[in-house]
């Protein structure tokens, strides 16, 4: 929001660092667990989770990638605009009425019921070409998607078909971050039966989940997302992926806190002891959630400074968390320092465990105000 050209770096309250390359790398590294021939996309909505739409599409261009998925014709839209080559689906389907705007800019369309599948085959009759869109076909989200008897009749009914091309068919798992869930054997079964007659057109299933779910749910092209920006697709295992964003919030002052007063908004934290608390400038303005504040009743998330553990101490505010830096070396914590509250050391399915939440929600989620860099990361701290 500022311009950071007139504005010393000193002025923020959090700095927000962006690692392209590790989102590169680990957009390679998902594509080395695809089966052979299939082809690995990207799916970069919501501002390629919070890292940037174009800056984060043209790294992984460089990388190789050509397939790109967004939710919004919006989105398509900023995308087409900065590269022309690349190939870009729009999840959320055909907007009413905006079927030439699609065309006009090559945004191909995952359709999602019937009526949008109408719609796009009568724009293309009218225009006399053969558009490509593809089929979502619902396998158990009851979210977007054809259900398979729909997705059956629309392929018997040529009048439809034969105006526009399907490039590729669809679906989405409800439970892949849950190996386990024997929802994924039924989807992986029903999504197989439903498209066996058409086996010439290709067939995508896996968002990063399903990538590590083995080669049955490849099919012909992965479209990852959160797994590319480091995040924890699979909720039983480590996580392989390299970090990608890092926060880190100045701390404005360290004050101690006798035994016995409380911390915060709402008194919610009491001290159990003679505490010393390091108070940051960052908040849940920037992101770092409110549910993952501490109370007397339950622990809080935590940040990471020089290979400790400061957990949250009381609520989080709009603009500061406080942070329990008691057994912190005497020094170590001063006025002016910065803690990483986000990053190779707190990773953002740590934070999410104590926010009740997902690290999806951290990451789209982090806000406008902080210094804003795109650079490597540092490795996680060994200690
Ligand atoms: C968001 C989304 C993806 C990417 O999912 P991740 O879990 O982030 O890998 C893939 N497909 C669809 C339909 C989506 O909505």
């Amino acid at each position: 929001m500022q311009d950071a050209a007139h504005i010393s770096e000193d002025l923020y309250g959090g700095r927000l660092t962006i690692d392209r390359d590790a989102i590169a790398s680990n957009w390679a590294f998902l594509k080395s667990q695809l089966k052979p021939g299939t082809e690995c996309a990207a799916t970069i909505k919501a501002d390629a989770y919070g890292t940037g739409l174009t800056g984060t599409a043209a790294r992984l261009r460089d990388e190789g990638c050509r397939t790109f998925f967004v939710a919004l014709p919006s989105e398509g839209m900023e995308l087409r605009t900065a590269f022309p080559d690349v190939r870009i689906f729009i999840l959320d389907g055909l907007f009413p009425g905006a079927a030439e705007i699609y065309a006009d800019n090559r945004l191909v369309p995952v359709l999602g019921s019937l009526p949008e599948a109408e719609e796009w085959s009568g724009f293309c009759g009218g225009i006399g070409t053969r558009l490509p869109a593809a089929i979502h076909i619902d396998t158990g989200m009851n979210r977007l998607g054809m259900r398979p008897d729909e997705f059956v009749a629309l392929m018997s009914d040529t009048g439809k078909t034969a105006s526009f091309e399907i490039s590729l068919l669809m679906t989405h798992l409800a439970c892949g971050s849950t190996p386990e869930s024997p929802m994924n054997r039924h989807q992986l079964a029903l999504f197989s039966e439903t498209t066996a007659a058409y086996a010439d057109i290709p067939r995508s299933m896996a968002n990063s989940a399903g990538v590590f779910l083995g080669p049955d749910y490849h099919f012909d092209l992965a479209r990852p997302g959160i797994s590319l920006y480091g995040g924890k697709a699979i909720d039983t295992v480590a996580n392989p992926m390299k970090a990608v964003a890092m926060v880190a919030a100045r701390v404005l002052l360290v004050r101690d806190v006798p035994k016995g007063e409380t911390i915060g908004y709402g008194a919610a934290e009491t001290a159990k002891r003679d505490m010393r608390i390091a108070v940051v400038a960052a908040g849940y303005a920037d992101g770092l959630l409110r549910r993952g504040g501490s109370t007397d009743a339950r622990p809080g998330a935590f940040g990471w400074l020089a290979g400790h553990r400061l957990p949250l101490v009381g609520r989080v505010s709009m603009d500061m968390i406080a942070l329990d830096a008691t057994d912190i070396p005497e020094g170590l914590v001063r006025r002016g320092c910065l803690v990483e509250m986000l990053g190779p050391n707190v990773a953002a399915s740590d934070l999410a465990a104590y926010a009740e939440t997902i690290d999806y929600e951290y990451l789209t989620g982090l806000g406008r105000r902080y210094l804003r860099r795109y650079q490597s990361l540092p490795a996680a701290s060994t200690a």
